[in-house]
């Protein structure tokens, strides 16, 4: 069993496979093009197996594949096989933007994949294109439903933005209502990489826009979900991330591991550990011992909550969110 400093249990790893994307989304990555991280700095998907069954075998339970866009990289469905192949009961995740998902969905569920989150921002052509600096819509919307077609347990993500998207609340909730699907409204957490010109909505003005429509009710959060779970009348639940009032470090349960091989033990703090070395070298007692440092040194609490708009210096598309 992985237990950090102040006794958290630490059960799920987050991977990302590559920083690198086909969206530009204002929220995350910088607008001018900027150079991506070499190719042959990355992990092969082999040697980040190797260190995910040292992560399994030492008492990781959850893992979510994420990036940058993870189907970017070749042979994911292989990789997600890999994991699935070596503990089948794994709670295996994806985070898509979900552009490729129409033509892999299917291959990715029969690999093994369970559960898919994937962004959606908005329902309306022009705002996503403005959003993710590119004509996203119906691919995505094709992917939603490729999908659900395949079987995969599917959650939205939204991120709402002032004067961008924010009318468009309700309408991705009722969107997901219909199809039996949870939305999760994430609050913009500020970073350095994101556009000066976007501002989100506070989790309070998130529920205003939906209590305009529907009456709610809080339900709470689920073990170490950072999402806090509310219900509609008609027991629709939906779900509200919102770092800035809620402090969830009190049960965070996660680890993240880069594309490059970065351990990261906090999405808020620069600190991280490189297990490159040691798992290229096939020394997996060093990387295992990396791991366990870097859990043992995990912060208590991030920063979103000490003052408005603190800004990290952590790239989202690099950790994976
Ligand atoms: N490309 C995939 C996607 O967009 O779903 C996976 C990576 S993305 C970094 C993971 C999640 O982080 C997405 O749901 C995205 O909306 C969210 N995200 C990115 N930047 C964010 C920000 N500044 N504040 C809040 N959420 C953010
Ligand atoms: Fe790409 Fe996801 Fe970041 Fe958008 S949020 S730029 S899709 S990594």
């Amino acid at each position: 069993m992985l237990i950090d400093g102040y006794g958290r249990k630490i059960d799920y790893l987050r991977v990302s496979v590559t920083e690198r994307c086909n969206f530009r989304c204002q929220y995350c990555m910088p607008e001018k093009p900027f150079s991506w991280v070499p190719r042959e700095n990355l992990l092969s998907f082999e040697d980040l197996f190797k260190f995910i069954k040292v992560a399994i075998d030492e008492g990781i339970k959850k893992i979510r594949i994420t990036g940058g866009e993870p189907t970017l990289r070749h042979d994911l469905d292989k990789f997600i096989k890999m994991i699935y192949d070596y503990k089948s009961d794994i709670d295996l995740a994806l985070t898509t933007n979900g552009y490729l998902l129409a033509e892999s969905a299917q291959k990715l569920a029969d690999a093994g994949l369970k559960r898919i989150n994937i962004s959606l921002d908005s329902l309306k052509p022009e705002v996503a294109e403005k959003i993710a600096q590119k004509d996203v819509l119906s691919n995505v919307l094709e992917g939603i439903e490729n999908s659900l077609k395949a079987g995969l347990k599917v959650k939205i993500n939204m991120v709402p933005l002032k004067g961008i998207n924010d009318n468009e609340i309700v309408d991705i909730l009722d969107f997901c209502k219909e199809r039996g699907i949870q939305v999760r409204f994430i609050e913009y957490m500020e970073n350095s990489y994101a556009s000066n010109d976007i501002k989100g909505l506070n989790g309070k003005e998130i529920l205003e826009k939906i209590k305009e429509k529907y009456v709610i009710k809080k339900i709470g959060r689920e073990g170490s979900s950072p999402a806090f779970h509310y219900k509609l009348e008609d027991g629709y639940i939906f779900g509200l991330i919102d770092p800035h009032k809620h402090d969830f470090c009190e049960n965070c349960n996660r680890i993240r591991l880069t594309a490059e091989g970065y351990l990261i033990p906090c999405l808020y703090f620069d600190e991280a550990m490189s297990i490159k070395e040691a798992i290229e070298a096939g020394d997996i007692q060093k990387a295992t011992q990396i791991m366990k440092e870097v859990i043992r040194n995990k912060p208590e609490k991030n920063r979103w909550s000490e003052e408005e708009a603190q800004t990290s210096n952590r790239a989202f598309y690099e950790t994976g969110g």
